[in-house]
């Protein structure tokens, strides 16, 4: 496998792929591992995860350069993220053992059981290359916590990212075997998944890949937790602070230049407000800079690929075809390299399956909307249920939005982002389950019910 620097086109590394035997000795490490990991104390762990903290932290430099390298975010943006890694493992480190506690069931009759949270086995993660630190560490603090161990299939153009990773868990004092980054690409993974040492899959990434994924854990009857594409509303009503709403409709969409599961994709405005919004957001998207990652004055890298680059063009000029107009931007851009300027689109048909497609780059679908009710159909009108953001004053709005929108996280008068502390998921074609907080410790626990008489 080789990586290649999305800015640049230049090669970075040639990766060997692990064959069959090497898959083979991985999982054998793994089983092993979990043997051991299994009947440690929440005390081993935290205190590990406190450790692994402390690499991450001590190599926060080194993590980030290598995925700008790779996918192309901005370095800044990837220390961000290399720190926020630091923050979910410290959060497991202090809280993990309060999360798996004894539950006592009273059955009557003077008869009681216990629910106790026990450990499953070896987890296989399949991660994606936006934040190819953050997605990782989602999975990987809780799975050590749980006492599970962790098998990772990284992102074909992230496997210098993933070894990294792998070296800063070993620093820590992690025993042989687990956290393992495995040399793979995507096509042994359905054997993986139907191998008896693994007993689930975590997938973060595109429908299809999910639908893959999904299929073989279904196959094999293993547990599978999805977090799929979005196409995120981002709502504006009359009430709200404009200031705030532009400023943060641009950062939302721009993050990670457009590709984030979370950001908002779909501003969807209140006719009352949406000449003024238009023109303020349009004014400011123009003014987004792109570039070298590594420069401090840079706001957007260039996309993770030339393919990626692609298939955001594929689908603006669908959706041009279907009677959407770019108001500006959405061109590549830069003599090398896989850039594309921010854009807007407008006059977007809101029930064509091509506006219902997740557009992974920094273009902006502009709504407007007659009502509240008006905007909570454009908002529902897609098959994604991720994230939202909502910016009004109302209280009646907020718990409307809050309420009725299809998604697995709102954010009122904020954009969204995710937290070590807060359950991170979605509904309909965005997948299932959940991660982070107790809830995404619990994912791959067994929750064994213990009796007595
Ligand atoms: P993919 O979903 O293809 O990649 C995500 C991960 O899944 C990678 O590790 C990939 O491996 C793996 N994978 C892909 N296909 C399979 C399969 N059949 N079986 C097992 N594993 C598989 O994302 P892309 O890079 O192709 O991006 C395409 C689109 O996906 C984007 O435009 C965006 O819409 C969406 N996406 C959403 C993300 C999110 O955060 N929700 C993240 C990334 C993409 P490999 O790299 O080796 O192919």
């Amino acid at each position: 496998m080789t990586t290649r620097n999305p800015a640049t086109g230049e090669t970075l590394e040639t990766y060997e792929t692990l064959d069959e035997a090497g898959i083979d000795r991985a999982l054998d490490h793994a089983a092993a591992a979990y043997r051991d990991w299994r009947s440690t104390s929440y005390a081993t762990r935290m205190t590990l995860l406190g450790k692994i903290a402390d690499a991450f932290a001590s190599n926060r430099e080194k993590l980030a350069r290598q995925t700008s390298l790779e996918m192309g975010k901005t370095y800044a943006s990837a220390l961000a993220e290399a720190d926020k890694c630091v923050a979910a493992f410290r959060y497991y480190a202090t809280r993990g053992a309060e999360f798996l506690g004894d539950t006592r069931i009273d059955l009557g009759g003077g008869k009681s059981a216990t629910a106790r949270w026990m450990p499953h086995g070896p987890v296989l993660a399949v991660m994606p290359w936006n934040f190819p630190l953050w997605q990782v560490v989602r999975f990987l603090a809780p799975t050590i916590m749980a006492g599970n161990v962790a098998l990772l299939k990284h992102a074909s153009i992230s496997m210098g990212t993933a070894r990294l990773m792998e070296e800063a868990v070993r620093e820590a004092g992690a025993p042989e075997g687990l956290f393992q980054a495995l040399m793979i690409g995507s096509k042994p993974v359905e054997a993986i998944i139907a191998d008896d040492r693994v007993v689930a899959v975590t997938l973060t990434g595109s429908e299809g890949a999910g639908q893959a994924v999904a299929q073989a854990a279904g196959k094999a009857l293993k547990k599978v937790v999805l977090e799929l594409g979005g196409s995120d509303p981002f709502i504006v009503m009359p009430s709200a602070d404009l200031d705030v709403a532009v400023e943060m409709a641009v950062k939302a969409r721009i993050q990670n230049t457009g590709q984030s599961c979370i950001c908002g994709k779909r501003m969807i405005v209140h006719r009352d407000i949406y000449a003024d919004f238009r023109e303020r957001f349009c004014d400011a998207m123009k003014a987004v800079t792109w570039g070298d990652p590594f420069d401090e004055k840079t706001d957007m890298g260039p996309l993770s690929s030339v393919e990626q680059r692609d298939t955001v063009l594929d689908q603006l000029a669908k959706l041009k075809a279907k009677g959407a107009k770019l108001l500006f931007g959405g061109e590549a851009v830069g003599e090398r390299g896989a850039f594309m300027n921010a854009g807007v689109l407008v006059d977007v048909p809101v029930d064509d399956p091509i506006a219902h497609e997740e557009l992974f780059g920094p273009v902006a679908m502009l709504f407007e909307a007659s009502d509240a009710e008006d905007a909570l159909r454009i908002a529902n009108s897609v098959p994604f249920g991720l994230g939202s953001a909502v910016f009004t004053n109302d209280a009646d709005e907020q718990a409307l939005f809050a309420d009725r929108i299809e998604a697995g996280m709102v954010a009122i008068n904020q954009m969204l982002a995710s937290a070590p502390e807060a359950p991170f998921g979605g509904i309909k074609r965005s997948g299932h389950g959940r991660e982070l907080g107790p809830w995404g410790l619990h994912e791959f626990m067994n929750l064994k019910t213990i009796m007595r008489s």
